[in-house]
């Protein structure tokens, strides 16, 4: 028997129209230095309609991509509500990728139009000679002037395209199930990898995001989106800002702590996303220089595992609350969110908070032997996550010969990180697969030693790697950085760490170093920390 409801077709162009009337009132706010510039969703929505009216007239017709080289503001926003509502598909470049990559991705993906900030142009001029579907450059927020553009390449100014555009467009219906926006994965093995979102992943991720026990985004909020819209759609924050009516602040090229500090200060967000070294600088710099957070309700942390001990200093010297979650460019991003279960309060609370968290209705999980065969959802036996869902990738863009075979499975996406769940859904990251440690046949979790070492008082950063061992085949050796004008050797963290792992997991190799590398969207870079150490720069 079929139902007797309605296909309501699930489109970026009705979020767009939502946003832009039932909560016209709602604001924009791009940090420019020394303040804000605010527009409201009203006139976000009419500056889309006149975007998609100067794309059009640039001959962008069907599916063709139109790519964004530029910071979180609002015309990244704009654009990511009319590139995917005219029916385009909105494809985020990442400003921090190598030259190399960014010829790649932009070739794969094969964007005809780049909209590209003015301060970044100087960055895509090096890389547009090599990018060869690209037609036309849209500059924002400057000059076109700013951009050198090779022959071939039209460079055009997005003030004096869009003023000339009328705001009225007639949004097509586009089918749910169509592609709608394009976000790589990094890369850390070969080449960068294309997730395609539809319509229909994004409206009902963004429902998960404004859901209570997802982020819990709603028209009362001010979200300082500091994830990178390149990084995983900014975590599908925009969008769930114009479905629920939540203000967003967007911190711009502005993304060091000090300025960050003035803009919540000044600004007054209530909500607030990031990875966790962006939240561990923020922290070292409050140190010397309080600011007042007390507007922020909420802090989302993800991306990375994030130390018990940031949670705890944000809380106890801040009166931040830091949220936990996990989730992957091929997973929307959410996956799970750290919520304590109901009557969970004090430090039981904290046992929970400090997971990567709570699976949601929509995010089906598996837990995979090495040989193969599920393992229980107990608390403590280990295997590889597996997930699937209506968000979660279940191919590759064009991948090549090979590459979806592995990742993808009867259906479901092994996510290649490894851990625990229990059996009320709590899921618990030990490593992703490819940093796990093998000593002497036993498994060590670097995230759980990278999780003490930080919480020493002299500790900024701790980053662990395996590293070869005759004896133990692998061994951990542990990059540390320490705090400014704070002292520790390897005999007092080893001390530090007796009793809270054990004997045989404590590290004999330590390097103290003066920052940890970082990869484009800013987590520990252990690529890079294995080839040092290879190349004999972390004795
Ligand atoms: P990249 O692979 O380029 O880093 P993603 O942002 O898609 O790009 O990375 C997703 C991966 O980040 C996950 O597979 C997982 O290994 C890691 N990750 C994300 N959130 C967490 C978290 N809360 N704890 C531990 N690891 C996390």
């Amino acid at each position: 028997m079929l139902s007797t409801m309605q296909d309501g077709n699930l489109s970026i162009a009705t979020l767009l129209r939502h946003g832009s009337t039932v909560h016209a009132a709602s604001e924009v706010t791009t940090w420019a230095g020394d303040g804000g510039r605010t527009s409201t969703y009203a006139e976000v929505g009419a500056r889309a309609g006149r975007l998609a009216n100067a794309l059009r007239g640039l001959g962008v017709t069907g599916d063709q991509r139109v790519a964004t080289f530029m910071w979180n503001n609002t015309e990244h926003l704009t654009a990511y509500l009319a590139v995917p509502a005219m029916g385009a598909v909105l494809h985020t470049l990442n400003v921090r990728l190598f030259p190399e990559q960014l010829t790649y991705i932009a070739n794969h993906a094969e964007d005809h139009v780049v909209i590209v900030d003015a301060t970044l142009a100087p960055l895509l001029a090096k890389v547009l000679p090599t990018f060869t579907t690209v037609r036309h450059v849209v500059v924002a927020n400057g000059p076109a002037e700013a951009l050198a553009a090779p022959d071939g390449v039209a460079v055009h100014s997005y003030d004096a395209l869009l003023d000339a555009a009328s705001p009225d467009f007639d949004w097509p219906e586009v089918d749910e199930r169509a592609a709608a926006a394009m976000c790589y994965t990094s890369g850390t093995t070969g080449n960068p990898k294309g997730v395609v979102y539809s319509h229909r992943s994004i409206w009902l991720h963004s429902m998960q995001v404004c859901m209570v026990d997802g982020l819990g985004l709603s028209a009362g909020d001010r979200s300082l989106v500091v994830v990178p819209q390149f990084h995983a759609m900014a975590w599908g924050l925009p969008y769930a800002a114009f479905m629920s009516g939540s203000s967003l602040v967007m911190p711009d090229r502005f993304l060091q702590p000090e300025p960050l500090a003035t803009m919540i200060a000044t600004l007054r967000p209530t909500h607030s996303a990031a990875v966790p070294t962006i939240w561990q600088g923020l922290l070292a710099h409050l140190e010397r220089h309080p600011a007042d957070l007390s507007s922020l309700r909420e802090v989302v942390i993800g991306g990375a595992a994030c130390p018990p001990s940031l949670m705890r200093a944000f809380a106890d010297r801040h009166g931040v609350h830091i949220t936990h979650a996990w989730g992957m460019t091929e997973t929307s991003p959410l996956g799970s969110v750290a919520r304590p279960p109901a009557g969970a309060t004090g430090e039981e609370a904290w046992e929970y908070r400090v997971t990567q968290g709570r699976l949601p209705a929509s995010v089906t999980a598996r837990l995979i032997g090495e040989d193969g065969q599920d393992v229980p959802w107990d608390g403590a036996s280990v295997g590889e996550l597996a997930v699937r869902g209506p968000w979660i990738a279940g191919a590759y863009y064009r991948p090549e010969p090979g590459e979806d075979a592995e990742k993808f499975t009867d259906g479901w996406l092994r996510t290649g990180d490894v851990g625990t769940l229990t059996p009320n859904g709590f899921l618990t990251l030990t490593d992703r697969a490819k940093d796990v440690i093998k000593s002497g046949g036993e498994w060590i979790s670097s995230v759980e030693l990278e999780n003490h070492v930080m919480a020493h008082p002299a500790v900024a950063e701790a980053a662990v790697i395996g590293v070869p061992d005759e004896r133990w085949t692998e061994r951990p050796l542990v990059a540390v950085v320490l705090r400014p004008e704070a002292e520790a050797g390897a005999e007092e963290l080893r001390a530090f760490l007796e009793g809270k792992v054990a004997g045989w997991q404590v590290p004999e190799n330590w390097a103290f170093v003066a920052e940890v590398p970082k990869t484009s969207v800013g987590k520990f870079d252990k690529k890079v920390l294995r080839a040092d150490y290879a190349e004999g720069r972390l004795e």
